[in-house]
């Protein structure tokens, strides 16, 4: 599969680099740097800035510059491993030099603060991907999650869709995973670009509200888009995000304390490793081929959420288990040529349509 590189359209990695001043050029905590990337034959990185909505909301565009800041960085630190690229072409050089391709992304509309000038301003500085809504509701996007605010419209506000408009005129890919559903389809309707669902499960295998229910799959695929498969078990399996929420409630997991978010997670990222029965690769590959299923082979990609996430499925542990997951996917009757669509080559192609300007 050395020839096959991985596209992982939603990994959060960077937020180490920037609070914890861990160099992702080395192996560390955590799931993924350029080292184990480079085991794993990870060619495109979709490094996401997410920035926290509570901690950070009074200056969510502040927090989103210094992870793009910090993701600049990494590129300087290691030119002959790690570079941002901007297009298809880009992308297609730099993978051919034996660079990880970086892709800047944000997770959350938030850091637009309403402001169509700053998303020019994020694209001027490189962002390719903008999941529109994360789990917090934003005056012009309804997130996935139940309770919203008064005031949130139902899917898309009319800047909601201006913002999906501009993105297309960019060139910058719009996700809709954390999107709710009449955003999901809000966003489609008013997109002349493929979309894509960065890292979402199947809702007829997990019902849950973070998960694509088939029609939402078949009208992606309608529309020349795909759905990233997450690595994560609450997604996955309703059993393991029953144990899930229960670990999360134990005197164990309330007592971790740590000097600072950042520290915090990774001490959560441990115990819950340690903790939870792990999550057979299986139900992962359940979920891929039940994708391929409903919106065909041509439609379905990885968005691991990598250190979005405490943990992933049992082998597919962090970023040098990708050809696991490829080896799984053989195993289970899938052809060479498929098994790198999956892994990289849909996710490839929207991000090439999409940025061809
Ligand atoms: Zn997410």
């Amino acid at each position: 599969m050395a020839e096959a590189p991985v596209f992982d359209a939603h990994a959060d990695s960077i937020g180490r680099a920037l609070d914890l001043g861990h160099d992702l050029g080395r192996s560390g905590p955590g799931h993924l740097d350029l080292e184990r990337g480079r085991q794993g034959g990870l060619g495109a990185w979709v490094v996401v800035c997410w920035v926290d909505p509570v901690l950070y909301r009074d200056r969510p565009f502040e927090r989103a510059s210094a992870m793009l800041d910090a993701t600049r960085d990494l590129a300087r630190r290691h030119p002959a491993r790690f570079r941002l690229v901007r297009n298809g072409r880009e992308l297609a050089q730099a993978q051919a030099d034996g660079c990880i391709a970086g892709i800047p992304g944000m997770e959350g509309g938030h850091p637009l603060e309403g402001s169509l000038e700053k998303l020019q301003h994020f694209f001027e500085r490189g962002l390719r991907v903008l999941t529109l809504v994360w789990n917090n509701h934003l005056p012009w996007v309804r997130s996935c999650r139940p309770e919203a605010p008064a005031g949130t419209p139902a899917g898309l506000s009319d800047f909601g869709r201006q913002v999906v408009r501009e993105l297309n005129r960019l060139g910058v890919v719009v996700d809709l995973s954390h999107a709710g559903d009449r955003s999901f389809y809000d966003a489609l309707e008013t997109s002349t670009q493929p979309v894509i669902a960065s890292h979402s499960g199947c809702r007829s295998l997990h019902d849950h509200p973070r998960n694509l229910d088939d029609p939402q799959l078949r009208a992606l695929a309608d529309q020349g888009g795909v759905c990233g498969i997450v690595f994560y078990p609450s997604f996955l399996d309703a059993e393991a995000c029953a144990e899930d929420n229960r670990l999360r409630d134990t005197p164990g997991f309330r007592a971790l304390r740590a000097e600072s978010e950042a520290e915090l997670f990774l001490e959560r990222q441990r115990y819950l490793t340690r903790e939870s029965t792990p999550l057979p690769a299986a139900r992962l590959v359940q979920h891929i081929e039940h994708a391929v299923e409903v919106a065909g082979i041509d439609h379905v990609g990885l968005g691991s959420d990598f250190d979005g996430i405490e943990c992933g499925p049992q082998w597919i542990e962090d970023a040098s288990c990708y050809p696991i997951l490829a080896e799984l996917l053989v195993q289970r009757g899938f052809g060479i040529d498929d098994v790198r669509k999956v892994l990289g080559g849909n996710m490839r192609r929207v991000f090439e349509q999409v940025t061809a300007r």
